[in-house]
């Protein structure tokens, strides 16, 4: 590629100028010149990337964005949310001075509202931090970044253009630098009303894909290093914070809808993962099914469902939810208060669950294929990461010391069937 090729040998002259210069690392560039920084640097990215024009879906991301900026810590540059047109592209990136870019392959991926305040708050958390004008200044220096912001280096700024877009040199985020824009932008959606545990989730979904789809989340990862230190640390900054807020699946689907529908599978063949696992299977509602997903998902609980010990002649769960879709599953038992005795919840395919952000002990039990009882895990407190059965097809929650009270072991073969159905059979 003709880009790339330039990069490589320009990044050696850049690397050149920033030893010269002498730079200590230090962001010493006003607002106003970091803003003209920026400004220079939008108007080369727009050059090379074409911009989204649909109304709907770049009306939305601007007033979710500005929810966000509104809440960040930084007031004193105008923050302005952009998307560039590129279905393959799972990125985002901030410049000096507010301009905030999302690719609708990132889009595409996402599923409700509360992951794109995600992605715009981390964003808008490196712009509060300066981050894209400090590695600008280490790496050319403060003269020259200068130079570039009035428009007197325009090869410079062309360079630095490639770079952005590319996924190279100044577009690469620190560790240091994640984990600062990942705190900053879950207190901003703490701020703006969204539950900040969306930040984790969304973490551990792009996590997920990482494998299955280098190609589209290549640059994502080498420009936002992302490793088990800063998933764990995300989920601790959530905790902390309170998950607690909107998700909004059922806006987020409408409002992309035109765009879901333009591009029914952005990354192939490949149906995303759910972010309880890297091993699970595709969910039954995925980005694919987004078009037609007019309103957020509901458990399914009409009719209702119980499930049932064959093996002990009895009644595990006389009320069960049953969740099948990826959002459903995802958000499982959290934001609920308690579960009643006899309330239960079938996760479903579902073979590892976290309880971080639960309010309450519950029994796990991991069910394979044929309902038979694979894993139990009793008494599990909240803030657990990881429960995991290689083994199970489908997760059972259940209230804590229901397995011990119903006899529940491994082995076991359960039976999901409806309420009426059971009753027709003198159950
Ligand atoms: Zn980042």
């Amino acid at each position: 590629m003709r880009g790339k090729s330039r990069v490589n040998g320009f990044a050696v002259a850049l690397a050149a100028l920033a030893a010269g210069a002498g730079c200590g690392g230090l962001n010493l560039l006003s607002t106003e010149d970091e803003v003209r920084l920026g400004q220079a640097l939008a108007k080369e990215v727009e050059k090379k990337q074409r911009l989204l024009l649909d109304p709907v879906v770049c009306g939305y991301v601007a007033e979710i964005g500005a929810r966000i900026a509104q809440a960040s810590d930084r007031r004193d540059v105008s923050h302005q949310f952009k998307v560039i047109d590129n279905p393959k592209q799972v990125n985002a990136f901030a410049l000096p001075g507010g301009w905030v870019y999302v690719y609708s392959g990132l889009l595409l991926a996402m599923e409700n509202e509360a992951e794109l305040a995600a992605v715009l708050a981390h964003e808008t958390g490196h712009v509060a931090a300066k981050h894209s004008a400090k590695h600008i200044s280490n790496q050319i220096g403060m003269n020259l970044a200068l130079g570039v912001a009035l428009g007197a280096n325009p090869s410079v700024l062309a360079e630095l253009g490639s770079q952005l877009v590319t996924g190279a040199g100044i577009a690469r985020m620190t560790q240091q630098d994640e984990f600062e824009a990942d705190r900053l932008g879950m207190a901003y959606m703490k701020r703006a009303g969204y539950s900040p545990a969306a930040m984790a989730e969304l973490l551990r979904k792009l996590n997920a894909l990482r494998n299955s789809h280098r190609d589209a989340l290549g640059q994502l990862f080498a420009t936002h290093p992302l490793t088990a230190d800063r998933l764990a640390r995300a989920n601790a900054v959530a905790l902390s914070l309170g998950i607690e807020g909107l998700v909004a699946p059922g806006v987020y689907n409408q409002r992309l809808a035109t765009l879901k529908a333009r591009h029914p599978n952005p990354l192939g063949k490949k149906q995303p993962p759910s972010g309880r696992g890297p091993a699970e299977a595709a969910p039954s509602s995925s980005v694919a099914a987004g078009a037609e997903t007019k309103k957020a998902p509901e458990t399914k609980q009409d009719p209702p469902m119980i499930c049932r010990n064959l093996t002990k002649g009895n009644v595990v769960v006389s009320r069960l939810a049953i969740a099948t879709s990826w959002d459903d599953r995802r958000r499982g038992l959290l934001g609920r208060t308690s579960l009643e005795p006899g309330e239960g919840m079938l996760l479903d395919p579902c073979r590892s669950v976290h309880t971080i952000g639960m309010k309450f002990p519950i029994d796990i039990v991991f069910l394979d294929r044929d309902m038979k009882v694979v894993g139990l895990k009793a008494e599990v407190k909240p803030g657990s990461l990881n429960n995991t059965c290689l083994k199970a097809r489908s997760t059972l929650e259940l209230p804590a010391g229901t397995a011990a009270a119903r006899r529940l072991e491994l082995g076991d073969a359960l039976q999901v069937l409806r309420a009426d159905k059971a009753e027709e059979k003198g159950q």
